[in-house]
């Protein structure tokens, strides 16, 4: 275990070094926040019941799936809610599903939380907006609680609570949307975003921060990969939201306000997301897929997936 605690360490401060400033250098554990422990290798197995440590005897868990393969480490995690849980490494087989020629460009928004492509929207669950109220009145019932007692313990466990329970709902709609996108399309297409830059802007911060772009993105990876389906991901600097979809021409910044326009060109009229969504499909590789290569009149150039990490200018430049 101490081995494992150093080797963490180790890494923390490798990827903080490697960073040279972008990331914040790593801090002491609380004992207020989740607790944890890896176990590694031959110093535990997995029984019917649980998981069998030597010295400590047997942990008993509640299986929520079977192990595919025998796991290489455990980690017990106690979560600020008080709930445990136990996290297997494992092996697991790619299970790549059959092709189906699908592509689908995705827009991240506010509006909707996402905008595929071919015009569906899924709107923002905006579970921590509406846990707002509740979340108020629990973090004012902390005032005036002595430090170190047990009520403030209690009321410290209500917050954590609802803020669990928030996060819980939050990756369930992600997983669910996520496994959707994978199994509906064979190739996904993604806008890079600074997510961590935009929410520096203090008027949508806790909008995007509720929305969980940056988990959807991390769970499609996985997923892409698991089943063999493709994840593509375009720069941010592409004027997605600026171009039309249908001949091409650059119409200029819009604002955020402005949810439809009408190309002043060949004045097709556009939802703004939609179109963004048919225009980061159009500037990745996989619109060869939908044969809609041929409309690269969009004039967008194909791009990479390197990601960027040049900082914006205050998220404006992608949400424009
Ligand atoms: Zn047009």
């Amino acid at each position: 275990m101490l081995q494992q605690s150093a080797g963490d360490l180790d890494k923390a401060f490798r990827s903080w070094w490697k960073s040279k400033g972008n990331l914040r250098a790593p801090r002491f554990k609380r004992r207020s926040h989740a607790q944890s422990v890896r176990i590694c290798g031959k110093e535990f197995g997995p029984t019917d019941h649980g998981v069998r440590f030597p010295k400590l005897g047997e942990l008993k868990l509640c299986w929520s799936r079977d192990l595919p393969s025998p796991p290489s480490s455990v980690t017990i995690i106690k979560d600020c809610r008080g709930q445990y849980y136990a996290s297997f490494v494992v092996e697991v087989e790619e299970r790549p599903l059959p092709a189906n020629g699908k592509a689908v460009g995705i827009d991240l928004g506010l509006a909707a939380l996402v905008v595929i492509s071919d015009g569906d929207k899924i709107a923002p669950p905006e579970f921590f907006r509406s846990a707002l109220k509740r979340l108020w009145r629990l973090q004012r019932n902390l005032k005036g609680k002595v430090q170190g007692s047990n009520r403030l313990a209690k009321a410290r466990g209500r917050v954590a609570r609802l803020h669990g329970k928030v996060a819980d709902r939050r990756i369930d709609v992600l997983h669910k949307l996520s496994t959707r996108l994978i199994r509906e399309n064979q190739a996904v297409v993604l806008e890079d975003l600074n997510v961590s830059g935009i929410l520096k802007n203090r008027k949508l911060s806790r909008a995007i921060a509720d929305a969980g772009w940056r988990m959807l993105r991390t769970l499609l990876e996985y997923r892409a990969k698991r089943y063999g389906r493709e994840l593509q991901i375009i720069s941010r600097w592409e004027p997605t939201s600026q171009t039309c979809s249908a001949c091409g021409h650059r119409d200029g910044k819009k604002s955020l306000g402005v949810r439809t326009w009408t190309c002043s060109a060949c004045s097709a009229v556009h939802d703004r997301d939609v179109n963004a969504a048919q225009n980061i499909l159009a500037a990745s590789p996989a619109a060869r897929l939908n044969g809609c290569g041929a409309e690269s009149k969009t004039g967008l150039p194909a791009s990479g997936s390197e990601a960027s990490t040049r900082l914006d200018q205050g998220g404006q430049l992608c949400l424009a």
